[in-house]
């Protein structure tokens, strides 16, 4: 394999990516039966690396893996995967599977869980630097429904993405899905936790809808906390939306990412008001990263 290619780790070894496989019987490749984390590294270090950790001990919990891995043998494994590679600045993802197992849907409580960790590079972004995201999001509302919490609990991240990968295709203009809850509520992107801004307040979908506790939408709120903005969670309809101030989205790897648009109609922001909570609350997270990885 050529020089430059990327080592993942696999099973407690270094592989290089073409060559890092998982075995066609192992479940999370059958039934998507795995749970994973989406991290950033900063400098070589993890963001919020305990914020994911324990929402990763969540999604087992949900799921009933039992993988036996400590946070600190995970964390190592990671790290070890950037050493290898020679990264600081990273995009990562950790999986763990429920491991090969026979073929049976009723997972077996003994589990050798399959551990994947790959990595690949990705710049810091910031105010001034290069953004993850192409430009502004146009957000669209599409017709499928977020899977319902008592269907399959949306606080559980797990290798299940069919949900946004339909809503992703059902896309005629936008790049970011908005999905509804069943009731028509908005509750978030296909990979992202969804914000606006109505005359100065923030406003997000509760996490007690379908909507992954996303760990950037945890800090977002800690930084609305500290900067003295209301905040209220709850259920909104996509109109709301589309009347708001400002409307942005949040993930891991775009952190802050603005809209533009959603449904077509422009996001204009009323430039009566001196503050732009979305400049304060981007420049907060920033500060944070600094303050936490470097
Ligand atoms: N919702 C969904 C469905 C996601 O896949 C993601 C990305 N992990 C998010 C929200 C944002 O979560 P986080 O800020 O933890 O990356």
């Amino acid at each position: 394999s050529p020089s430059n290619e990327l080592r993942y780790h696999v099973d407690g070894e270094l592989v290089p990516a073409s060559r890092a496989t998982v075995r066609v019987d192992d479940r999370g490749f059958r039934y998507g039966d795995a749970a994973f984390e989406t991290l950033r590294a900063y400098g070589g270090t993890i963001f919020e690396w305990d914020a994911h950790a324990a929402r990763l001990e969540a999604t087992c919990d949900a799921l009933e893996l039992t993988h036996g891995l400590s946070r600190a043998d995970l964390l190592s494994r990671i790290d070890e995967t950037l050493s290898a590679n020679d990264l600081s600045d990273a995009y990562v993802r950790l999986s763990i599977t429920r491991g090969v197992q026979p073929g049976k849907l009723t997972p077996d409580p003994d589990v050798d869980p399959t551990v994947v960790v790959y990595v690949g590079s990705l710049p810091r972004g910031g105010l001034e630097g290069n953004p993850v995201w192409d430009g502004p999001a146009a957000l669209e509302t599409v017709d499928t429904r977020r899977i319902p919490n008592d269907a399959v609990p949306a606080s559980a991240k797990t290798h299940n993405y069919l949900n946004g990968i339909l809503a992703r295709q059902e896309l005629e203009s936008g790049d970011e899905a908005l999905l509804c809850d069943g009731e028509g509520y908005a509750a978030e992107g296909a990979t992202s936790n969804v914000f606006f801004v109505e005359d100065g307040a923030l406003y997000t979908p509760a996490t007690d809808g379908p909507v992954l506790p996303g760990i950037t939408r945890r800090v977002v709120l800690e930084c609305a906390a500290d900067a003295g903005i209301p905040v209220e969670e709850g259920r909104y309809r996509p109109e709301r939306l589309r009347d708001a101030d400002r409307v942005f989205l949040t993930n891991t790897t775009w952190e802050l990412r603005p809209v533009a648009s959603v449904d077509g109609v422009a996001i204009e922001r009323d430039d009566r008001v001196d503050d732009d909570p979305l400049e304060t609350l981007s420049r907060m997270y920033d500060e944070r990263v600094e303050d936490r990885c470097y």
